[in-house]
């Protein structure tokens, strides 16, 4: 099958296209980094540069394609979408320009990669929540920029199956973490920003660590092997409703930090940043639904997950260091 991936130089598109070359399907890859800046690059498919935030750059990506998934955003983790607003909320042009693209193309199936932050702010006060249902967007208060980026975009592409035909899945992923992501620049999340401060305390021998918050926020992370598969099982259902892709482990950030210097053999004095930004207080998976609807929810234990994660992270750090000396 001939397929568009919007995004694909970012951390889940490089996965995405790498599983769907495996396949053996026909890719025709687009972001706007150069290529030596992609994550992974696949010579197997057509990869281009260009801003998907243009028509025409999406009409070009989508023309002949049977599938399309959009992972293309501006993004990044607190510390980015607190203090990047309008940017994260300009992502509309992506996913708008890109059904438009798509409807008029032809293409059978449409996939849009939304979030954890559409979520009712008020459903995440404390650090016990419940695990969040796919009803609890509603009443609207996601996160201010980014979740109503995601969520307009969400009701798009419900929209464009309503009106147009087009058919269109939705997946909202919860913390996405693993090898080939970011994890220094600034738009990095938490599992990826603690991993390199643990490895650099680590191979520096500073043995400290700063935590944004008191490090009793609480999350669940998934691992992108498992970000993968959902994705995929979900692209090929019926499901037309927007689902959860997360795992329901749900730990505090203390606990996320403990996990790493276990793995790292360390032991580091942690010093709290309070006045850092630190999202909502508790925000976990709740996947009854996808149980119902898939058969299948994410499984890859937090352990197993920041194991490679950590390994990985700990590799570039110290190449890095290798090429500033
Ligand atoms: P990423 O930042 O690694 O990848 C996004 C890619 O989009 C980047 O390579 C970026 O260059 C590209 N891009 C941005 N603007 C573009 C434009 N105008 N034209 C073409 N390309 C453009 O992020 P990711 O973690 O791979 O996330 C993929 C998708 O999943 C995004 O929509 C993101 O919002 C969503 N998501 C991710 C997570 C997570 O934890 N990683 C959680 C929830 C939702």
């Amino acid at each position: 099958m001939k397929i568009a991936i919007a995004g694909a130089g970012g951390f889940i598109g490089g996965w995405l296209a790498r599983t769907l070359i495996s396949e053996g399907h026909e890719l025709l890859c687009s972001d706007i980094k150069p290529l030596e800046d992609w994550y992974q690059v696949h010579p197997e498919s057509i990869n281009v540069q260009s801003d998907l935030s243009l028509r025409e750059s999406c009409k070009d990506l989508v023309s002949g394609a049977e599938q399309v998934y959009n992972l293309a955003a501006d993004m990044g983790g607190m510390g980015f979408i607190e203090t990047h607003k309008a940017e994260c909320m300009l992502s509309v042009l992506i996913n708008t320009h890109l059904l438009m693209a798509s409807r008029d193309a032809g293409v059978k199936k449409y996939f849009f990669a939304s979030s954890a932050c559409v979520y009712n702010a008020s459903k995440q006060e404390r650090n016990d929540v419940d695990g969040l249902k796919e009803e609890d967007a509603y009443p609207a208060m996601p996160e201010d920029g980014y979740g109503w980026e995601k969520l307009f975009s969400e009701r798009m592409c419900r929209h464009f199956y309503e009106d147009y035909g087009l058919e269109t899945r939705v997946a909202r992923y919860h913390n996405i973490y693993g090898p080939h992501g970011t994890w220094e620049g600034g738009r990095e999340k938490a599992p990826a920003a603690l991993s390199r401060k643990v490895a650099s305390a680590k191979v520096n021998g500073t043995n400290q660590i700063e935590i944004w918050g008191d490090g009793e926020q609480a999350r669940s992370f998934t691992y992108i092997d498992d970000c993968i598969e959902g994705t995929l099982r979900l692209m090929r259902s019926e499901v037309r409703e927007p689902l959860n892709i997360g795992s329901d482990e749900m730990v505090t950030i203390n606990q996320l930090v403990e996990t790493l210097e276990g793995i790292a053999g360390v032991k580091l004095e942690r010093r709290y940043n309070l006045d850092a930004p630190k999202g909502v207080r508790g925000r976990n998976s709740d996947n009854t639904r996808i149980n119902e609807l898939l058969g299948w929810a994410p499984a890859t234990s937090l352990n197993e997950g920041l194991m490679k994660t950590y390994d990985w992270i700990e590799g570039q750090v110290v190449a890095s260091q290798k090429r500033s000396t």
